[in-house]
């Protein structure tokens, strides 16, 4: 028999399924939201309702949107062949600022993380796969961050798409290690686009 009351075992076994959280970290949060206001409670049910009900991933590349393609993928002006993929959707705001990227996005949605449960299969890669199957795609260009995460993905990324007459680029470290890429000022990015070596 659990040794919680039946609404927080449930509360506590949603919170595990989230990654990077174990039991422990489960139940602190558990007791955290039962400590907190009705308002905040109320305040991160509807948070989690709205992300699933008002915005879903674009079809194409994994994006956050509300409209599917979502508008890089259907931008007429935009460079289909060449996608640059990121960690996080937050990510393409750091790329979009330095103004000399054309291309197209593909989004996985966090990192290579064996310490933390995260494996591949945690990845969305298979409709970056599917593109370049199809050959839809002339250049891949892999901007994860330069943390070990990252890097372990990079890597990944590059063995699992390499196809013959498939350029994958890795974007130059003018970044520092260890950090994020949503923080690099425009300069910088826009060196590290332009410095990317082939994988
Ligand atoms: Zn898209």
């Amino acid at each position: 028999m659990s040794r919680f009351a039946e609404p927080m075992a449930r509360l506590i076994d949603e919170l595990k399924k989230l990654p990077g959280i174990g039991s422990k970290n489960a139940q602190r949060l558990a007791f955290h939201i039962l400590r907190s206001s009705e308002a905040d409670a109320e305040a991160l049910a509807g948070a989690v309702r709205d992300v699933k009900a008002k915005l879903h991933l674009c079809s194409v590349c994994n994006n956050i949107t509300d409209v599917d393609p979502c508008v890089y993928c259907s931008s007429a002006t935009r460079n289909p062949r060449v996608v640059c993929v990121v960690e996080e959707p937050t990510n393409i705001a750091a790329i979009e600022k330095t103004r000399h990227y054309n291309g197209s996005y593909h989004v996985l949605h966090g990192s290579l993380s064996p310490l933390h449960g995260v494996g591949p299969e945690h990845l969305r890669l298979e409709s970056l796969t599917r593109r370049v199957d199809a050959g839809e795609v002339d250049e891949v260009i892999i901007a994860t961050n330069p943390t070990v995460e990252g890097e372990a993905t990079a890597i990944y990324i590059s063995n699992t798409v390499r196809r013959p007459n498939l350029k994958v680029t890795r974007i130059a470290t003018g970044i520092p290690a260890g950090s994020d890429i949503e923080y690099a000022d425009e300069v910088t990015m826009t060196k590290a686009m332009e410095g990317r070596r082939e994988l």
